[in-house]
């Protein structure tokens, strides 16, 4: 499939690509190195809630690309929100390209939650709003960017899903991650049977050297073998150049 798409398969096409998350942690990484890999022409769209970050990583990138081949835009919105949401889903669509010929949509924001007992979470409306955003988001954001582009012949599409090796095992204490990491993977394992025309990737990117870590280590006390996110970053876009995986499958940091 892959080489009907682009005429460097070693690239990933004149695309545009959104990254969420984008304004730290393995979201930065992945724009880092998915900045090598579109052709000419092509629009990164960083989205997170640091505008101010964000603004930083676009000098950093545009420093070491040639603006005319790479647009790069920054769109400072809460993705736990409605407006969040929808602003990105209309900045795609205004920054939007003539002749792309790939969407390649990286659903990577996400956020940690309570690590505790089943028991104490009985505030429903904390439990709603970690779920929300960690689920909901990723879904209306994912649609409203599939509408944006519609599968048309020559068009590649790509929706990759940050996931976890918690959305696989459950682990006490961690009923939030869990549940939303599982949830996730299922919400897009669905979206693989239903468009045939859409790969979609679970990528769980291993023990990374990111804020998440550093709270879970605080609030676990458990420190782990972290890697660097940039490793984890070139496998996922190893994949992705590959392009051979089946669309829906869950790949591990570990296994690639
Ligand atoms: P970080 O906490 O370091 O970064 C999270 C990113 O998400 C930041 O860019 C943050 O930006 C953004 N974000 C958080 N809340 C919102 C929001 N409401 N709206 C928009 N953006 C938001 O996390 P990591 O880089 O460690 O994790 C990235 C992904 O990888 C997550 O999905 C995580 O579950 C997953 N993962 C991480 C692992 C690890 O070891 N770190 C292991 C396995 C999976 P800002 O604050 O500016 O909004």
């Amino acid at each position: 499939m892959s080489d009907t798409y682009s005429t460097n398969p070693r690239t990933l096409g004149r695309g545009i690509c959104i990254i969420t998350g984008a304004s730290k942690g393995f979201g930065r990484a992945l724009a880092c190195e998915v900045t090598h890999l579109l052709d000419p022409g092509s629009v990164l769209l960083l989205v997170a809630r640091s505008g101010t970050l964000l603004q930083e990583l676009k000098e950093e990138l545009q420093s070491f690309t040639d603006q005319q081949q790479l647009t790069v835009h920054c769109v400072a919105a809460d993705l736990s929100t409605r407006e969040g949401v929808n602003e990105t889903v209309r900045m795609a669509k205004h920054e939007a390209v003539n002749d792309i010929d790939h969407v390649l949509l990286i659903n990577n924001a996400g956020s940690l939650g309570a690590i505790s007992r089943f028991e104490s979470l009985s505030d429903l409306e904390r439990v709603d709003s970690y779920l929300s955003f960690n689920i909901s988001s990723a879904l209306v954001l994912t649609a409203g960017i599939l509408k944006t582009f519609p599968c048309r012949p020559g068009l590649r599409w790509s929706v990759v899903n940050i996931s976890s090796a918690f959305a696989l095992q459950a682990l006490p204490s961690w009923a939030l991650y869990c549940t939303a990491k599982a949830a996730r993977k299922m919400m897009f394992s669905v979206l693989a049977e239903e468009e045939p025309n859409v790969k979609v990737l679970n990528y769980s990117p291993g023990p990374l050297d990111t804020d998440m870590q550093e709270e879970i280590q605080r609030l676990t006390g458990i420190s782990h073998h972290l890697f660097p996110c940039q490793e984890s970053a070139a496998k996922l876009m190893k994949l992705l150049l590959d392009n051979d995986f089946s669309s829906g499958a869950h790949h591990d940091f570990f296994e690639v």
